[in-house]
């Protein structure tokens, strides 16, 4: 039988919500026999999440979702087998997650005009030492009744071009690109093609971030259309980048189901070449 590999997912370390280990039991139900942990700009959920694939049976492939910027258009850059104990990525980390938190409570301020019972201390509390995004305001706005679900909040209140929205204020794509490479990682460009952020990653900045050391896009994405998909597989070839696919499963906090999209084991062989640590295998 045909290896199942999803190697995009959250947990509760950033906006996911499950924990590490649910999770990895998550992926076992699934039928998965690799899941890639990718929390937003954090590796914190990666021992929780070793231990447990070791326990249940399951492949981890160890990742994160850094966060850049360009031209004040969030750019999202997967990375693979890195060294955990880097300190420039961990130093980068660091910087995207207080400008996640800054970003955020500036977005809270500008919302809590029209939607005053949004508590910020409520929100913090909740979500610990996660990495915060707009999911997080997302709850806050349906626990207090505004809207039905996360997707429904992100319709205009906390879509881009909505009144509310602040840019993050983070590194460039090819920088991020640069530095997941000399921390030992393998750097893949995530959904550049989704149609529902209102924003499409431009041709010249996948040659750019190509020239950086870029080793693979996402094409099997469910936010990618076809012509999304078709303009992903001509950038793929004439840049010679690997095509990826995965499910960017937040548990709960979208619809998105793990292994709705899945990871040409050959390429995983690839990644575990290049990236400084390997897949665990219990
Ligand atoms: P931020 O990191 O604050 O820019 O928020 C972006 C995050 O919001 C992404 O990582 C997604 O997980 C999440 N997101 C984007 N669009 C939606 C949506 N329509 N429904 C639920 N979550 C979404
Ligand atoms: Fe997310
Ligand atoms: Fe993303
Ligand atoms: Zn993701």
């Amino acid at each position: 039988m045909a290896s199942q590999i999803d190697p995009h997912a959250h947990t509760l370390h950033s906006d996911g919500t499950d924990t590490p280990e649910g999770l990895v039991l998550a992926a076992k139900r699934a039928g998965l026999d690799v899941v890639g942990i990718t929390d937003h700009d954090t590796t914190q959920g990666w021992a929780e999440a070793v231990e447990a694939a070791r326990r249940h049976g399951v492949g981890l492939l160890r990742g994160v979702e850094v966060s850049a910027v360009y031209q004040g258009n969030s750019v999202h850059i997967l990375g693979y087998l890195m060294d955990p104990q880097d300190h420039s990525l961990n130093l980068l980390f660091e910087d995207a997650r207080r400008e996640r938190s800054t970003r955020l409570a500036q977005m809270a301020s500008n919302l809590a005009a029209d939607y005053p019972l949004l508590d910020w201390d409520a929100l913090k509390e909740r979500a610990g030492d996660a990495a915060l995004g707009r999911p997080h305001l997302a709850d806050e706005l349906v626990l207090q009744g505004y809207f039905p679900n996360r997707s429904a909040a992100f319709e205009w209140a906390l879509h881009p071009s909505g009144p509310y929205y602040v840019p993050q204020k983070v590194a460039s794509p090819t920088e991020v690109v640069e530095l997941i490479r000399r921390a030992g990682g393998v750097p893949v460009l995530a959904h550049p093609q989704s149609s529902t952020r209102g924003w499409r990653v431009p041709e010249e900045l996948v040659a750019e971030m190509a020239e950086a050391g870029l080793f693979g896009i996402e094409r099997d994405h469910r936010d990618h259309d076809a012509a999304g998909r078709e303009t992903v597989e001509r950038l793929a070839a004439s840049h010679a980048l690997f095509m990826t696919g995965g499910s960017d499963y937040h548990g709960t906090g979208k619809p998105n189901f793990l292994g709705e999209n899945s990871l040409d084991p050959y390429i995983l062989a690839e990644i575990e070449a290049q990236g400084t640590s390997k897949v665990v295998r219990s």
